[in-house]
């Protein structure tokens, strides 16, 4: 892991802010992760992954989460998109699309519709069997990385229940158009997805189809809100980086700003956040390498902590750096901007307080 985190130094270099500027990641960066199976490195070793465990997927999510946000969105919609195939796939799915998700294809997630945000259950696009063939109509809305996607896990209604089929994105029928001037992640793809009457092979259809549409997406959101957590915990050591380094060094009314009380509260403020995050996104990833029935509520937990105090942190480190980290360009303005996205994706702060009160209630009333 160690030298992944190398490699992905020296890959990412000085980059990250002309990405967030361009809107775009190089193609051939995210070539290169690819194959090396690390974008989405928990996948087993017999379907070309890395075979990492969560904790040490996490880590390494959250160091390219410290250097660029829009490359670990990238690998928060690979890997759910491969978790999604390798929970509910067959054993020719799996090898299929684990196997080509390991060697430099791109994926990504589409559950949410404009009429469907925070509650997916208002999901209007429809799959069905048709003979051989599976017919996928609907419209996506912010497809993380679809602008770079070879290939989308799809959810929708099947029946009375749900399902998700692997939508190829030059299939006929199939449009992506990039979301124009997103706040944050520029450089993540996030698109928007027409699929008209989509015609397919019926083994695109994982199997799980007919099951109620909220037990198959929070299996994959569960692995997409601990991605997305460990990512928050790589911004809020960027912010420490960031801060600490200025405040030592720039000096205002004789001393150093970080010998300022005020400005240390700030600082032991973020280190405090940081520690506290990243001891949730280690508890949430033990749970589920120990297979733990606590997993969906502590990645709820991780997230909903990490999200906050990624948002916070990030506000603290641009007031910190006063004008020098009020332009555009600047890895605190890039965090300020990417990490308040993190507080919407993946069920938003009020869903996931929802959930965690819901489940408060049951526990402690
Ligand atoms: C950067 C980014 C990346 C994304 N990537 C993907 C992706 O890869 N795949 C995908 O399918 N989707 C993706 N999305 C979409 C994302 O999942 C939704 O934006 C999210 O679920 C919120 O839905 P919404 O934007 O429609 O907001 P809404 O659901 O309209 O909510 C708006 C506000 O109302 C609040 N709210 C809603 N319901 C309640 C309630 N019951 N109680 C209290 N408050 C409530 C919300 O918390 C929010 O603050 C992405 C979005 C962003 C911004």
């Amino acid at each position: 892991m160690t030298d992944a985190s190398d490699w992905v130094d020296e890959l990412i270099g000085e980059q990250a802010g002309a990405w967030d500027l361009s809107g775009e990641l190089p193609r051939d960066l995210i070539r290169e992760l690819g194959v090396k199976g690390l974008l989405c490195a928990q996948v087993p070793t017999e379907f070309g992954g890395a075979g990492w465990t969560s904790l040490e997927n996490g880590e390494f999510t959250a160091h390219v989460g410290s250097r660029c946000s829009s490359l670990r969105s990238l690998m928060t919609s690979q890997g759910m998109a491969a978790w999604a195939v390798q929970r509910f796939g067959d054993t020719g799915q799996k090898a299929e699309h684990l196997s080509a998700l390991t060697s430099g294809s791109v994926a990504g997630v589409a559950f949410s519709e404009s009429g469907a945000g925070s509650d997916l259950s208002a999901m209007r696009t429809r799959i069905e069997v048709d003979g051989d063939d599976v017919l996928v109509t609907g419209s996506k809305v912010w497809v993380t990385g679809a602008a770079y996607a070879d290939r989308l896990v799809v959810f929708g209604r099947y029946g009375d229940g749900a399902a998700a089929v692997v939508v190829p994105t030059d299939a006929s029928g199939v449009a992506v158009r990039r979301v124009p001037d997103p706040l944050g992640c520029r450089a993540a793809g996030h698109s928007d997805v027409t699929l008209d009457a989509v015609r397919l092979p019926r083994r695109n259809l994982l199997s799980g189809a007919g099951l109620p549409l909220d037990w198959l997406v929070t299996s994959v959101l569960t692995y997409g809100r601990l991605s997305v957590a460990w990512g928050c915990v790589g911004m809020l050591r960027c912010c420490l980086t960031e801060t600490t380094g200025h405040t030592a060094r720039r000096e205002q009314f004789g001393s150093p700003l970080a010998e300022h009380q005020l400005v240390a509260g700030h600082l032991a403020d973020l280190l405090t956040a940081e520690h506290a995050a990243t001891r949730c996104c280690e508890h949430a990833s033990r749970c589920w390498d120990e297979g733990s029935s606590e997993l969906p509520t502590a990645a709820v937990v991780a997230k909903q902590v990490s999200a906050e105090s990624a948002a916070r942190g990030a506000a603290t480190a641009v007031q910190l750096l006063g004008s020098a980290g009020s332009r555009d360009g600047t890895p605190v303005a890039r965090v300020y901007r990417d990490a308040k996205l993190m507080e919407i994706i993946e069920g938003s702060s009020e869903i996931c307080r929802l959930l965690l009160a819901r489940h408060a209630v049951a526990v402690w009333a």
